[in-house]
């Protein structure tokens, strides 16, 4: 095995300047998702990425797949012919956003970090994967089973691309997804989602509004109330401005995201409390305000009654991300992450309990959990892998986040973040301004994923 990881690490460091080079021409792609066309069922930019990513792959001399432009693939053929290992990987991304330092579709190199949208989610992975797989091909290692890099193109917008996959084309054996952290994540819990919608209730509140997606906690929120002004007193996170000859009432809380919610202060929460507090709101309306309360007062749940804890994951979170009025009925979404300990069915009849007539439970879906024994050999060989490669004795974790994993008969994810690390000034995080990636950890990961594939062909799949 020596052997072979010094052939590994001159194949890193021989191909280098490639990989950069591959991961800045697919950065330099604008994959957004967009309106569909023809060919292209998630839009023109996720379609153009993975015609780069695929003739990346045929540079690499590996064989492709355009799988309608929703998916594709690069492989090397394994002497099973049935079974094949996979990694999965995705080519689209999240819409730029503000407060860049560059242009995010032209990767910069700086400080050894690389910037640029997608250099960390998912582009850069990705090209480790077709890396991982030209050092296969180059060393004629011999393959019991074939190795398939993945390559979606719907992976921040609803994963369509790999529910087409599973649809149309054989699973794999067994799949890891560089879409993540290290070391390896074996489980990810269940993800509830609905919205609470009141009566129209035609009392004191004429708008409320809060957040931008139901899977981050607002730290804006505001409602449009009838209320006298000067009558009304100041609170904590609270701001009150004359509109209209009515009072808009605004919150400020601290945002984060839904499936790590601790620490946060859910500005649709202090909004509703405030109107709660200050008698706002005719017997409807407050008696949703009550169940607004129920939900925001706790992000464990107990105040609506549906807390949980298995002992394998951590406790049941929920949050409510957006708030809306239309036709002058009020949507509160809520996302919940659960463990093996509760489901879809007991959560919506607990919410329907706390409801108490104040309002319907609607637009209900539920992804269960998923969970892996640690255990279980891929597992142990991926943690082990990563365990020789950096020294270090890290342990299978579980988490509130959904990945690609939970789609397949067997997957997890497997990197290629680092937890804690500290970003320098000038770059952020995934999904962030100036997202960026540690290029000496990047080519690690890829040692970890080369020799991850080698053994996983040792095992019985
Ligand atoms: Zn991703």
């Amino acid at each position: 095995m020596q052997q072979w990881e010094n052939a590994v690490d001159a194949f890193i460091e021989q191909n280098k300047q490639n990989i950069l080079r591959d991961i800045g021409r697919l950065v330099a792609v604008p994959s957004v998702e967009g309106a569909p066309e023809p060919g292209a069922p998630f839009g023109p930019g996720p379609k153009a990425a993975l015609e780069e990513a695929l003739k990346i792959a045929g540079e690499l001399g590996l064989a492709t797949r355009n799988c309608e432009g929703r998916i594709g693939w690069a492989e090397l053929p394994g002497a099973e012919p049935d079974k094949y290992i996979a990694t999965i990987t995705h080519l689209d991304v999240v819409p730029t956003g503000n407060g860049w330092d560059g242009d995010p579709f032209v990767m910069r190199e700086k400080d050894g970090w690389i910037l640029g949208r997608g250099v960390a989610d998912d582009k850069g992975p990705s090209v480790l994967c077709l890396y991982a797989l030209r050092f296969l091909k180059e060393q004629k290692i011999p393959l019991r089973y074939g190795v398939r890099a993945l390559l979606g193109a719907n992976e921040e917008t609803g994963m369509a691309d790999v529910d087409y996959y599973l649809k149309n084309y054989p699973a794999p054996a067994f799949c890891f997804s560089p879409d993540a952290e290290f070391p390896v994540c074996n489980g990810e819990k269940g993800h509830y989602t609905a919205k609470l919608v009141s009566p129209a209730c035609g009392g004191a509140i004429l708008d409320f509004t809060g957040g931008i997606a139901p899977n981050a906690v607002p730290d804006e929120a505001s409602a449009l109330v009838r209320a006298d002004l000067a009558a009304l007193p100041a609170a904590p996170g609270i701001t009150l401005a004359a509109e209209n000859g009515a009072v808009r009432v605004s919150g400020h809380g601290k945002a984060g995201h839904a499936a790590m919610p601790e620490g946060t202060v859910n500005a649709i929460g202090l909004v509703a409390d405030y109107l709660l507090a200050n008698g706002i709101g005719n017997e409807a309306e407050r008696a949703y305000l009550t169940l607004l309360h129920k939900l925001h007062a706790a992000t464990d749940g107990s105040a609506l009654g549906i807390a949980a804890d298995d002992g394998r994951f951590s406790p049941l979170t929920v949050i409510g991300g957006t708030m809306r009025m239309e036709g002058g009925r009020m949507f509160q979404s809520v996302d919940s992450r659960y463990p093996t300990s509760t489901n879809g069915e007991a959560i919506t009849a607990a919410l329907t309990a706390a409801a108490a007539g104040a309002a319907s439970i609607e637009q209900v879906a539920a992804a269960v959990p998923f969970y892996i024994e640690p255990d279980a050999a891929p597992i142990r060989t991926l943690i082990d892998t990563y365990n020789e490669v950096t020294g270090e004795q890290a342990q299978p974790f579980t988490m509130g986040g959904g990945t690609y994993a939970r789609h397949f008969p067997l997957a997890v994810s497997f990197g290629p973040e680092r937890q804690g690390t500290v970003l320098p000034e000038f770059a952020g995080p995934m999904h962030g301004a100036n997202e960026g990636a540690e290029i000496g950890p990047l080519f690690e990961a890829l040692k970890i994923y080369i020799l991850a594939l080698g053994r996983l062909q040792q095992l019985e799949l």
